[in-house]
């Protein structure tokens, strides 16, 4: 069932009937769950199989990235600094990824008032969460945990040859990224309270990692966009 023209303003979802327009309203701020853990802790993957369940959306910051023309401005800084292991500039990151999100709810890839916003790889500093806190409303951050870090760099190894990775391809890029993530980016934790916080263990299948990320997701959907299911 789609929204009701009932003319109920500012509810998001819902059309307003103004003059002889008629406009969708969106909502303030993307209802959003995070995906948050190391490189190599499976975010990618989790965050693929969600986006392909109705009601969901996902986005990740290292495939807007990868998707910019390498001969552009954007692509270049991009390329300067995932090659050696290291984070875009926040205030780049943040604009980029926004113009991203504002361009595939124009064309209706993301519909924000039916999807839940299933963000992966960003924020991924304490800068980034700060500056998104206007853009999204975060209902859950998903902890996927691997303390492991010879395991998740064994995994990163691997995906280098399966999807030619350049930043995954050299052994001492592959560190920084797992120094990076520790000092950069577990830090974006403490900024969200620890009651929408979850822990997933990151080192067992992928389907056991999905039904445990699914089991704190699907409330959530659920409970926010119920109202659009068929
Ligand atoms: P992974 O999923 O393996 O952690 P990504 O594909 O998310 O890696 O990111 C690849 C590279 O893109 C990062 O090493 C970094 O250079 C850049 N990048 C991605 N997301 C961000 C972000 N939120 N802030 C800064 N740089 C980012």
């Amino acid at each position: 069932m789609g929204p009701s023209l009932d003319g109920a303003g500012a509810v998001p979802g819902s059309f307003s009937i103004n003059q002889h327009q008629v406009k969708t309203t969106m909502p303030n701020r993307f209802k959003t769950a995070l995906l948050l853990g190391a490189p190599g802790s499976g975010k990618g993957t989790q965050g693929k199989i969600l986006g392909r369940i109705p009601g969901y959306f996902h986005c990740a910051c290292g495939d807007v990235f990868r998707n910019l023309d390498i001969h552009s401005e954007l692509g270049k800084i991009f390329y300067e600094y995932s090659s050696r292991g290291e984070l875009v500039p926040d205030d780049v990151t943040v604009r980029m990824w926004h113009q991203s999100i504002q361009s595939r709810c124009a064309t209706h890839e993301y519909k924000p008032n039916s999807d839940l916003l299933i963000l992966d790889g960003i924020p991924r500093t304490l800068e980034q969460a700060q500056m998104m806190d206007d853009l999204v409303e975060i209902y859950a951050v998903v902890h996927l945990v691997c303390e492991d870090e010879e395991a998740m760099i064994d995994r990163l190894r691997r995906r280098a040859v399966k999807e030619n990775r350049a930043d995954d391809a050299d052994e001492n890029v592959i560190r920084n990224r797992w120094k990076v993530y520790e000092a950069e980016t577990k830090p974006v934790l403490d900024h969200y309270n620890e009651e929408i916080i979850y822990q997933v263990n990151a080192v067992q299948s992928p389907a056991r990692v999905l039904h445990d990320v699914l089991e704190v997701v699907t409330p959530i959907q659920e409970s926010h966009f119920a109202k659009f299911m068929g």
